[in-house]
């Protein structure tokens, strides 16, 4: 099986690769010119298919793509889909993470409650699509711990742990994520669809 990855960041790529053993994985990027489409949606499911629509009509191939984000429960779900945006159009993740920490300010740590949500859809070449969901319950720290993943991972200690994403190994994230999550979920339909050209 072959599929085009419609995301750039190469956390998700890691990620991806490992939880889709025996996939081959074309990265869109390898595509020339394959578009990369603004994220106008308003919710996960509208952006991932946004992007799995626009590179499976490009290639001509099965396409993937993944939109997540993080909710915060005292800042009234955001940054949402807005996660990779906000601190500014071309923040980076320490960037982000920095007004993250700024818009928690003063909030309690009993009242820091998140969740990390993804959305993964798969676009045929014909134009049949699909969807499915994962979430990851947690909380936001006071200051960032740990070098892994990407991302708001330092700040995230997912239900039941008590180190953030950014200290837990790899495998560890790979199997309780909201990523990893939808990806298992999705799987089901990959292993369905007939092979495209790699
Ligand atoms: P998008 O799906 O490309 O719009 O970007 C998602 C953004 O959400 C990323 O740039 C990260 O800031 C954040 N995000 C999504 N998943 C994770 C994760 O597993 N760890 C840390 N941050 C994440």
């Amino acid at each position: 099986m072959s599929i085009v990855l419609a995301t750039r960041n190469p956390g998700k790529i890691a990620e991806i690769k490992a939880l889709l053993p025996g996939v081959r994985i074309r990265p869109a990027a390898s595509f020339p010119g394959c578009p990369e489409p603004e994220e106008t949606g308003r919710t996960f499911e509208e952006n991932a298919l946004i992007k799995a629509r626009a590179v499976a009509r490009y290639t001509g191939r099965t396409a993937l793509a993944d939109d997540s984000g993080l909710e915060v429960d005292a800042l009234d779900g955001a940054p949402g889909v807005r996660s990779a945006r906000y601190a500014g159009s071309d923040a980076t993740d320490r960037e982000n993470l920095l007004r993250l920490l700024d818009a928690l300010d003063g909030i309690s740590d009993a009242d820091r409650t998140a969740r990390f949500r993804c959305v993964m859809a798969i676009a045929a070449p014909d134009g049949r699509t699909w969807t499915e969901e994962g979430a990851c319950e947690g909380r936001i720290l006071q200051e960032p711990r740990g070098e892994s993943g990407f991302g708001y991972d330092p700040l995230f200690v997912p239900a039941g742990y008590e180190n953030t994403f950014g200290e837990l190994d790899a495998s560890v994230k790979n199997r309780i994520s909201h990523r990893a999550k939808a990806l298992r979920r999705i799987a089901e339909v990959l292993r369905a669809l007939p092979d495209t050209p790699g």
